[in-house]
């Protein structure tokens, strides 16, 4: 066993503190890595504070994870010392259900194996990335590439797959319409990616105060939801509407923007289910979906994508010592756009 410094939540309500955590043994397939960047993502919090059910604390999160390989087992052959690796949302999956062996393993239908709060092969409970190592089966380890800013990489581990996925599944590209709903961590990366797909990006945000870093990354056009005119400005307009909220939006009004065969998909993840007007889906055969992260291999697509067109996070870098006061941050979303914890105040 290997002890590590880390960062770990022991309440739903008390801050997260500083503490030690073990990693297993290295076995054959497994690979150790000195984690250099952790992002924060909304699910870390909402999991810490016990929103998403019950939690094993003391719990470490974090499932947007870089590093390099500082030590391989005896049978490794995807991954070598020194490589730059990444860790996202899953560390493991049952690899022979259907939804496995067509490598969606995020959908394995005995449930993957979460980078935390999930029961381990071992028994144990996966802890994540808020630590200063992780061993992880190479199998889901990622490489990633060196070309793409090392602080901006780690959420591309679960923000950016997480878009990347839907927009790649339902053809965003040249001579397609995409809508993003929210311009938070999720809603920048979609904006990226939707863009350097080729499709035409509108974004949909509360008010206009982000339109000119939209419009920077890529959006061709920004409305306000608050103005009710935006809503019959747009009708039967978007072939496919990314919605990143985690909070209820107004179901009816959101898909009567979607033109013929046009699809929501919903990313974010409010607690409480979303009321679907039926009427609002006949009309122009529109279909409601979500979509959850990626499989690996998609996640390693995504990955050389970006770093092939040179996009990346937008991050605000953060020592170990201030992620109580992000996570404040996040929750009145005052970021720009990601917070990534510096492991290396950790150590
Ligand atoms: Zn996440
Ligand atoms: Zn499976």
């Amino acid at each position: 066993m290997l002890t590590v410094n880390a960062i770990a939540a022991t309440s739903a309500t008390d801050p997260l503190v500083r503490t030690t955590i073990e990693r297993r043994d290295l076995g054959p397939r497994d690979v150790l890595i000195e984690i250099r960047y952790a992002g924060i993502c909304h699910s870390d919090i909402h999991t810490v504070r016990g929103e998403w059910g019950t939690v094993p604390y003391p719990l470490t999160v974090g499932h947007e994870i870089v590093g390099r390989v500082a030590e391989v087992g005896a049978e490794v052959g995807k991954h070598a010392v020194g490589d730059r690796v990444g860790v996202g949302c899953m560390v493991n999956s049952c690899r022979e259900c259907e939804n496995c062996r067509s490598g969606q393993e995020q959908y394995c239908l005995g449930g993957n194996t979460g980078t935390y709060a999930s029961v381990d092969r071992d028994g144990t409970i996966t802890q994540g990335g808020y630590s200063t190592h992780v061993v992880v089966d190479e199998d889901f380890v990622l490489r990633v590439p060196e070309t793409i800013p090392y602080a901006s990489a780690a959420p591309l581990l679960c923000a950016g797959i997480t878009t990347y996925s839907p927009l790649s599944h339902w053809n965003a590209g040249p001579g397609k319409k995409v809508a993003v709903v929210g311009l938070g961590g999720l809603g920048h990366m979609a904006v990226k990616i939707a863009a350097a797909m080729g499709a035409e990006v509108t974004v949909l945000s509360q008010t206009l105060g982000k339109k000119d870093d939209g419009l920077a990354f890529g959006a061709e056009h920004y409305y306000a939801t608050s103005d009710p005119a935006t809503f019959e400005t747009l009708a039967n307009a978007f072939d496919l509407i990314i919605n990143t909220v985690s909070a209820p939006i107004d179901m009816a009004a959101y898909l009567r923007l979607l033109r013929l065969d046009g699809t929501l998909v919903s990313v974010g993840a409010p607690p409480q289910p979303l009321p679907v007007p039926v009427f609002a889906l006949f009309g122009n055969r529109r279909s409601f979906a979500g979509s959850s992260i990626g499989g690996i291999a998609e996640t390693q697509e995504m990955l050389d994508f970006c770093a092939e067109r040179g996009i990346a996070p937008e991050v605000e870098v953060i020592d170990a010592a201030a992620v109580n006061d992000a996570y404040e941050r996040v929750l009145s979303s005052d970021v720009r756009y990601r917070f990534v914890i510096d492991i290396d105040s950790l150590r």
